[in-house]
């Protein structure tokens, strides 16, 4: 059986709490959204007021969750709240606008999170790499306060464990996993749609988008990159298209690292890139994105990064060189 416990702090803080504000992290997914309406379903299930909120909108594919449609925005929150339950983020930044130190410093925030570069930012931290989503820590957490697992909770659940782990083909899908994904497909959720809704579709454009962007792709030391210029964004009409590229392209025999760049120029001109990482088994790419910023795990991980994509990319990739030479070397 698991050794993963709830923190009791974590616990504590929930069972002392009566209005509690649950947030994660910009950009949402699967992990993110199904985290977020499972945590509001276990604190209905207390009796609390519960308010979930999110910097950006829920993706259309996880919109089928219970209580996704009542996720409000940055500025409808409010600054009440006995606690601030924080998921799925590494650092407090992650929360985006939602959090505002200015209206809810005095407020104790409880992190609950699988990433091993959590920063541990909160009043109280259970933080847990070994799990293969912030989903599977809260199958543990409705253990420890005896909830029950029925169907639209199990459906909340079981979306972050198949998106985190590209349906259970991630090395750190352990029997652990495994064991939690049979409780919930026993308890009712439906493995088969969650699979088809949330990875075997994407929008056409951010297929068109791909067709634009791969013919650039550069293959060097082992490091597989292409860049997302805003004016690709701008012709699809989708400025959040960019997701699971990166995956795409470490599926390329030579590469053992991939990244792909994508530039966003806001209104005032001001520029910044998104990086998004992936590495083949053995290569780490989480401490990679960690020393610029951003974080994430071995396998798959992510910055943000201000300033010129020209002058950016050389660089990262020269880091990136550099972290799969010396794993190389390590062998
Ligand atoms: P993706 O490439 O799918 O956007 O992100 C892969 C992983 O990296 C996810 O676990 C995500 O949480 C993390 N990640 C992506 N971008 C950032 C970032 O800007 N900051 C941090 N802390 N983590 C990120
Ligand atoms: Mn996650």
């Amino acid at each position: 059986m698991t050794n993963h416990q709830p923190d009791p702090g974590v616990v504590k803080s929930i069972q002392d709490a009566y209005q509690i504000l649950c947030v994660s992290h910009i950009s949402p997914d699967g992990d993110a959204i199904g985290s977020l309406t499972a945590m509001g379903q276990i604190l209905h299930y207390l009796e609390k007021k519960v308010t979930l909120a999110l910097q950006d909108d829920v993706p259309p594919e996880l919109m089928n969750l219970p209580y996704a449609h009542s996720v409000i925005g940055a500025d409808d929150v409010g600054d009440t709240y006995d606690l601030i339950i924080c998921l799925d983020s590494s650092s407090s930044d992650r929360m985006g606008r939602v959090y505002r130190p200015s209206h809810h410093r005095h407020i104790p925030v409880a992190v609950i999170d699988h990433h091993i570069t959590n920063t541990k930012f909160g009043t109280v931290n259970w933080v847990e790499p070994e799990c293969a989503a912030t989903c599977q820590m809260l199958v543990y957490l409705t253990d420890m306060l005896q909830i029950p697992l029925e169907e639209p909770l199990a459906r909340s659940l079981l979306t972050g464990l198949v998106t985190d782990t590209h349906c259970f083909r991630t090395p750190n899908t352990t029997p652990d996993v495994l064991a939690v994904a049979t409780r919930l497909v026993n308890e009712g959720a439906d493995l088969a749609k969650i699979t088809d809704q949330t990875l075997n579709r994407r929008p056409y454009n951010v297929l068109q988008l791909w067709s634009q962007v791969l013919p650039t792709m550069q293959l060097e030391d082992g490091v597989i990159w292409t860049v997302v210029h805003q004016d690709n964004l701008d012709q699809i009409g989708n400025p959040n298209a960019d997701s699971q590229l990166s995956s795409v392209l470490i599926t390329a025999d030579e590469a053992d690292i991939s990244a792909v760049f994508t530039e966003r120029i806001g209104d005032d001109g001001y520029a910044r890139v998104e990086c998004s990482f992936r590495a083949k088994p053995g290569y780490d790419v989480g401490s990679v994105a960690f020393r610029l910023g951003g974080g994430g795990h071995p396998p798959a991980s992510g910055c943000t990064i201000d300033g010129n994509i020209h002058e950016i990319v050389p660089k990262v990739v020269a880091e990136l060189q550099q972290a799969r030479k010396q794993k190389k070397q390590q062998v």
